[in-house]
């Protein structure tokens, strides 16, 4: 490429030409790296601009939205700078602890400095950090403040400093952090040092803030546009008799997906997961009371998919990592437009679609009224005010809530519609007629909304069997051994070599090198018909309670809609039963034609595959069908004689 340009080029004087060519050589540099350490083919936008300016020693403030990867902006310089330690400040345990995680995996040293740890361990990581050990080194903001830190800092080989949800500095923002303030004497301590700021949530007045209290010195600015458009906003007004109905229609619209529900209150957190519990609903909460075991208990059992539905007060979701959620509901009105876009955006982050849903009522205007007259600092009061009346206007219906967003954030977007918001498309239909059935109904193809739909359900589950085992037996959450859409694309490109497996996204060098020849394995026992195993408890109680609603006549969907299950999860057990001699087929389960076609194809291509079976049939027939024809086959072979008994 660069040979290629040199020549027409003539005119650019040599110092231009010398950068020129630094620049080129600094791109290709950087996606090598990319692709070694990530395994990932481009950067989003941004991304490789941010970096260059880190990496050319310049202050810099990044906003960008949730899910828009500023991580990887300041992984990534430390990966290339080496004998250089990035130095990360971060407000979170748990988050420090993914993100050090993520990074073993990948091959980067990284390292911790937190209340979690013990008093040797601590006195290792300041050791390492000043041996230069670290690319990485996260510090909380409590630890910073104290007097001893920045005196052994100093002696670290620090590359830069990199403040990670920076609005929390800000009096401005809605998550402000007192400690947060002690960033302010970073500048006078290593003046030399860039400093970089990075924030999702920023109104051009906490943007000033940022700047200012860190003292940036002509920082260059990146601010990514506030626009998601793979989220869908969905705003609906309810009432306290109305809004449990659209909470559990929206949880089975979202069934096997992983859901944030967002509860005013910890009563309220704690009410709804019972009523979902008796709706037969599995959820987990979340909130500022319970004791710091059991939240992190709860989040990890809802990061590793244990736990699908998990309901939360404010106090849950900043730093957390969870790229696949395929819906925030809001059960109540947010102080502020920006809480809940921060709180919203947490849906998506893997850039597939996803559903923000805000089902806010009447006395909610009431009690944030009420909030407000009690704040005795004027100043503050006014602030509350000011939002309280953007948020107000946010929930009425006319204006498209995508353009109402940007323009909150400053941006002045072209396009005045979307077509992701209630605004401007309307209700979708599964909540404007909650009564009727979840969205899965056998005879049209399984359409998940998270572009999963190809996927092979079964090798879906085999995969993410192993992944719950190798992330439990590792006491890291699911997500770090390997993303839900890594996973997926495992599913469609069925690896059978370790080359073939470095091309899958997410598989960088030291990943692949972890576990490639592991998944190589499971890929080719699931070929040679091996299957997820259920814990025999559980699932025998659930096959109990599915045979009995069947010989009560009950359809597919019904007992889905009566368990509170996906119809898929239900088909999937139903051919299991059948499978292992449990249950007849019954004929009524595929229509006759349908049938024929599936049992022609098993004959010619075998039984093993279900990806197979459907690549060859026509797109209409379902994994569903061919699941449940499949098992049957398959019972029948194994109820043959052997060959040699013939
Ligand atoms: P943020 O901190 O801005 O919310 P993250 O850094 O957590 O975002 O990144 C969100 C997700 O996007 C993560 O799963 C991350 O691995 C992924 N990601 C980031 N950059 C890229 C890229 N260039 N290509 C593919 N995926 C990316």
């Amino acid at each position: 490429m660069q040979r290629f340009l040199l020549p027409y080029l003539p005119r650019i004087d040599g110092i231009r030409r010398a950068i020129y060519t630094l620049t080129m050589l600094a791109e290709t540099d950087l996606l090598a790296a990319l692709r070694r350490y990530w395994g990932y083919d481009s950067f989003r936008p941004l991304q490789q601009r941010i970096v260059q300016s880190l990496l050319g020693g310049r202050d810099t403030c990044v906003v960008m939205p949730t899910g828009g990867g500023k991580s990887l902006c300041y992984q990534l310089p430390a990966a290339m700078l080496p004998g250089k330690t990035v130095v990360v400040i971060s407000p979170l345990i748990a988050l420090m602890q993914d993100q050090v995680a993520q990074l073993a995996q990948m091959g980067i040293e990284g390292a911790l400095l937190n209340s979690s740890l013990t008093g040797a361990e601590k006195a290792s990581v300041i050791r390492g950090a000043r041996e230069g050990r670290y690319r990485l080194l996260y510090v909380s903001p409590e630890r910073l403040a104290q007097e001893d830190t920045i005196s052994w800092l100093e002696k670290v080989p620090i590359g830069l400093f990199a403040i990670d949800e920076a609005h929390c500095i800000s009096e401005w923002g809605h998550e402000f952090r007192p400690d947060y303030r002690q960033l302010s004497r970073l500048r006078k301590h290593f003046p030399t040092c860039p400093i970089a700021a990075f924030t999702a949530s920023a109104t051009q007045r906490v943007r000033h803030d940022i700047i200012d209290q860190l003292q940036l010195r002509d920082p260059d600015k990146y601010i990514a546009s506030f626009h998601r458009p793979n989220l869908r906003y969905i705003v609906k007004q309810c009432d306290a008799r109305t809004q449990p109905d659209l909470l559990v229609t929206a949880l089975r619209k979202h069934a096997g997906s992983s859901v944030i529900v967002y509860s005013p209150t910890i009563a309220r957190v704690e009410e709804t997961i019972d009523f979902l519990e008796e709706k037969g609903i599995a959820a987990i909460g979340y909130h500022g009371k319970m004791d710091t075991a059991s939240r992190r208990q709860n989040q990890e059992r809802w990061m590793s998919d244990e736990v699908r539905v998990l309901v939360g007060t404010v106090a849950f979701g900043l730093g957390i990592n969870k790229a696949a959620v395929r819906a925030v509901i809001h059960l109540s009105l947010p102080k502020s437009i920006e809480q809940y876009y921060q709180e919203a955006g947490r849906a998506g982050r893997d850039g597939d679609p996803a559903d923000c849903l805000l089902l806010w009522q009447k006395r909610d205007t009431a009690l944030l009224v009420h909030f407000i007259k009690e704040m005795t600092d004027p100043a503050e009061q006014k602030r509350a005010w000011q939002r309280y009346d953007e948020i107000r206007s946010f929930v009425e219906p006319q204006k498209c809530r995508h353009h109402e967003i940007c323009t909150h954030f400053g941006e002045t977007p072209k396009w005045k519609s979307c077509s992701a918001c209630d605004s401007c498309s309307g209700e979708p239909d599964w909540l404007a007629k909650p009564a009727e059935a979840p969205e899965l109904g056998r005879g049209k193809p399984v359409k998940r909304a998270d572009g999963a739909a190809d996927v092979d359900p079964e090798l879906r589950e085999y995969l993410r069997e192993w992944r719950r085992t190798t992330a439990k037996g590792s006491g890291l959450p699911a997500f770090v051994v390997m993303h839900d859409t890594s996973l997926d694309e495992l599913c469609r490109v069925h690896p059978k070599s370790l080359p073939e497996l470095r091309r899958v996204s997410g598989f960088g060098e030291r990943k692949t090198e972890l576990y490639g020849q592991q998944i190589l394995d499971v890929l080719k026992h699931f070929r040679g018909g091996a299957r997820t195993t259920e814990t025999p408890k559980k699932s025998t109680k659930q096959a109990e309670e599915t045979m009995r609603l069947l010989a009560k006549g009950h359809t597919f969907d019904e007992i889905a809609k009566i368990r509170g299950r996906q119809a898929s999860t239900v088909i999937s057990m139903v051919a299991d039963l059948v499978e292992r001699g449990k249950l007849e087929f019954q004929s009524g389960w595929v229509d006759h034609p349908r049938r024929v076609m599936i049992e022609e194809a098993c004959i010619r291509l075998g039984v093993e595959r279900l990806r197979t079976l459907k690549d060859a049939l026509p797109p209409e027939i379902t994994f569903d069908e061919i699941r449940l024809v499949a098992a049957r086959l398959r019972r029948q072979q194994s109820q043959a004689p052997a060959p040699k008994d013939r």
